[in-house]
């Protein structure tokens, strides 16, 4: 490829479902990146669909938009994605929130379904991903279209990717902190502990307003995904053993078996955090920058709605010129 008309700056689930959807309108596209997608902290994700820990005006059309896509992609069995029920609860009195009323399988539990200390809790169904073999599988699809990948280049300003397109799209996640650079960038590191799956078949979340010491649990299959952790302003990915044994901890207090199951690895990545996602067009003279990261807690939830509205901006771009 001469000179693509894109060059796409991430190759986590942003930088990825984005050049999927631009390569599916013909477009040529080139994406680099210093980490590629198994090393992203995209590959340390849950990743449940949960629309609430991102801000964004947009997040609920987002985050609808994925949901479906991420349907579609459970029933053609694409790699990592799953349809699951479960439960999401609260301790504190609550009404159910309006995202969850209308999505498939909801219904409010009877008191007898909550674990012990939960009052409130909700059924439903949910898109739940298993990151690693999703994101191998976004990898080939982008390779497949004929767009171009090169990892183990990191850019230290994104104008820097005018030498090679008219338009980047930046997908650097928490890297944007520096690449912008964008101080309102925060890191929050995440953690979660995959034991042997005890025989879960539904999720259970508790449901919480902000990102803290939750407690969720995601079956993929034999694995079972134990959540979470959100430690604000720490950048080293590197998991913690002090925070993985509280994780099973809470975990545990509420499903005991869980306290003797074989602990198979440890995960730990940073939520690139921002008060709001940063989705927005920036004119530098006749070249363009099209910005797509800060989707703190819920990247993988808005991935697909994000990399649609990216793609009709981008789209707008090349129309005009
Ligand atoms: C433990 C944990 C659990 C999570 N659970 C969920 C969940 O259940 N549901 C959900 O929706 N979300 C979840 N998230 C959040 C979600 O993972 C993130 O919002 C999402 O992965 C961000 O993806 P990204 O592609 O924007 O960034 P990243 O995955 O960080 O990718 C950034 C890419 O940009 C590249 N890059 C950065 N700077 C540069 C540079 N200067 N030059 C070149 N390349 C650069 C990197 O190398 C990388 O390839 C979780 C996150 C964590 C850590």
């Amino acid at each position: 490829m001469d000179r693509p008309d894109v060059l796409v700056v991430g190759a986590g689930v942003s930088g990825l479902t984005t050049s999927v959807r631009l390569a599916e309108h013909r477009l040529r596209v080139r994406l680099v990146a210093e980490a590629a997608p198994r090393d992203t902290n995209s590959a340390a994700a849950g990743a449940i669909w949960d629309p609430i820990y991102a801000e964004h005006p947009r997040v609920p059309v987002w985050a609808a938009s994925s949901y479906k896509v991420f349907s579609r992609m459970a029933a053609e069995r694409f790699p990592g994605v799953r349809v699951v029920d479960g439960v999401e609860a609260s301790r504190n009195p609550m009404t159910s929130p309006a995202w969850a009323l209308d999505l498939p399988g909801y219904r409010e539990c009877e008191p007898g379904e909550l674990p012990k200390g939960f009052v409130h809790g909700w059924h439903y169904t949910a898109p739940i991903i298993d990151m690693p073999p999703y994101l191998a599988a976004l990898e080939a699809m982008v390779l497949a279209s004929g767009a171009e990948m090169r990892f183990g280049t990191r850019l230290t300003s994104l104008e820097q990717g005018f030498a090679e397109a008219p338009i980047v799209v930046n997908c650097s996640g928490s890297g944007a902190r520096e690449l912008v650079p964008d101080p309102a960038v925060k890191p929050i590191r995440g953690q979660l502990v995959a034991i042997r799956n005890p025989g879960h078949k539904e999720f259970f979340a508790e449901h919480t307003d902000e990102l803290g010491e939750m407690i969720y649990l995601l079956p993929q299959g034999d694995i079972l995904l134990l959540g979470g952790s959100a430690e604000e302003g720490i950048a080293d990915p590197e998991p913690d053993p002090l925070v993985a044994e509280a994780i099973v901890k809470r975990c545990g207090d509420i499903f005991p078996e869980i306290r003797d199951a074989e602990v198979l690895g440890h995960r730990g990545g940073i939520r690139p955090s921002r008060p709001l996602i940063r989705l927005e067009h920036e004119k530098l003279g006749d070249r363009h920058i099209v910005h797509n990261y800060g989707h703190s807690g819920a990247g993988v939830s808005v991935s697909w709605g994000c990399a649609d509205e990216v793609t009709r901006v981008v789209l707008g771009l090349l129309r005009a010129s």
